[in-house]
């Protein structure tokens, strides 16, 4: 039976779980990390899973659930958090499943995070800052968990660059207290705002409910063409999307850092990521996300990246739009040869694709191929009539309706059989110009 312990300490604010488990060990502990180990998590080695032990369930026999209970310690308490939220459907339930299961695979492996390489389970981070503050409060540092997660560089509070731990073997560690010397290139004002975003960024994902990964893919395809960085009219290059990334204030960042992440700075991942139909690191989304929507108002395109789907769209000119609209985002020349062709085949062949691509490119832009070509040809012949009837009106100041429904039969019998109220519109500076000509002819003095 797993004994509770005499005291237990609180959480100190954000700390994480391993955090908690040193700083017991500190205070309370008998100078044996392995004793620590087996007294709150049953397991000599626990303090190897930095994460999160194995047998939680142990820890919360021995905490009386005053700490919270599994899954809450899993999700506000543990760098795995962040993970959750990108697991896929029967990914969530194996984890759901495995919270109430005494024992089983360990929490790391259960979220994939090994098989990335891109986290180091050795590495702790901390903020020279933070612990400062810490030690007036507590009197002990704390390992923050905000500072744990991938692709958190900096101190959001402090904006400072995060130090790093490594903690190989089996001991329940702190952060120093005393400061080092810091030789490490301190990022830019760009990179550093960048770094900031990232930073929130994943800190909101924390506990965050399951993402809809396909939809973020969407948003990011539509966010790459509407920032000109991929082309309509050509297949999604590798090395284009590479070249892009590569040049971000954050790639410079990272090409400058220590880690295992720096192999991204290359921006190589971005087409294998937009590809693959099932999900990959987090911090490869977050990476695309922050760095394609650097310019949107931070709360906003955090949300939107929780909620793509629902949240309103809004772009760098500030005009609202629900995402999804799509007829937007094709270009107004690319546009005009879809619609102005006579069948599907020929669009595709005038713009270099088969016909297949195009469609699987409308099919991304959330369209079909049928009703895109209707919607825009209405909305493209509704000009064009139109801007016939405004030329002619140009050319024939003095023209009346009559003129206008004879010399422009065409323009008019489709305005009025498509959209009646257009008409008056088209023909509104007429009626301006009669009006007042009437006025002229009933005034007396004449
Ligand atoms: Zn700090």
């Amino acid at each position: 039976m797993t004994a509770s312990l005499a005291h237990i300490p609180i959480w100190r604010s954000d700390e994480t779980l391993y955090s908690w488990a040193a700083g017991f060990h500190t205070t309370f502990g008998n100078n044996s990390a392995r004793d620590t180990g087996a007294r709150l998590f049953g397991a000599e080695h626990a303090s190897k899973e930095r994460d999160a032990p194995t047998n939680l369930h142990h820890f919360v026999t021995a905490t009386r659930g005053e700490l919270g209970d599994v899954t809450s310690i899993l999700l506000s308490r543990s760098p795995i958090s962040l993970f959750i939220p990108f697991l896929p459907r029967e990914r969530q339930k194996v984890f759901a499943d495995r919270t109430r299961e005494l024992d089983g695979s360990g929490w790391r492996v259960l979220c994939g995070m090994p098989a990335s390489r891109l986290g180091d389970s050795t590495a702790l981070h901390y903020c020279d800052a933070c612990v400062e503050e810490d030690m007036k409060t507590w009197g002990l540092p704390r390992w923050r968990l905000p500072h744990q997660l991938a692709g958190a560089w900096v101190c959001i509070d402090h904006r400072l660059p995060l130090r790093t731990v490594i903690a190989k073997g089996w001991n329940w560690t702190l952060p120093p207290v005393a400061s080092v010397m810091d030789d490490r290139p301190s990022p830019d004002l760009k990179q550093a705002e960048s770094l900031s975003r990232m930073a929130a960024l994943a800190l909101s994902l924390v506990g965050a409910a399951p993402l809809e990964i396909g939809a973020i893919r969407q948003a990011v395809l539509i966010g790459l063409r509407d920032h000109g960085v991929t082309k309509w009219t050509h297949p999604i290059d590798k090395l284009q999307l590479a070249t892009w990334f590569a040049q971000s204030p954050i790639a410079n960042w990272m090409r400058s850092s220590k880690g295992p992440w720096q192999r991204l700075a290359s921006g190589f991942w971005i087409h294998d990521l937009l590809r693959n139909r099932v999900g990959d690191h987090p911090l490869k989304w977050m990476l695309l996300w922050s760095t394609l929507f650097a310019d949107e108002d931070e709360v906003a395109s955090h949300r939107r990246f929780t909620s793509p789907g629902s949240a309103p769209y809004w772009d760098a000119s500030g005009q609202g739009t629900i995402w999804g609209a799509s007829s937007v985002t094709v270009p107004p020349d690319i546009q005009r040869v879809i619609t102005e062709a006579a069948t599907l085949e020929e669009a595709a062949s005038s713009l270099g694709l088969t016909v297949f691509s195009l469609r699987r490119r409308l099919a991304e832009l959330g369209t079909s191929a049928r009703v895109f070509r209707l919607g825009s040809s209405l909305e493209h012949r509704r000009s064009r009539a139109m801007a016939a009837i405004g030329d002619y009106i140009a050319e024939h100041p003095t023209c009346s309706r009559a003129d206008i429904h004879r010399d422009c039969k065409a323009a008019v019998s489709w305005i009025r059989a498509n959209d009646p109220n257009l008409f008056a519109q088209a023909v509104w500076l007429i009626d301006d110009k009669q009006s007042r000509q009437l006025q002229l002819l009933s005034d007396p003095a004449f």
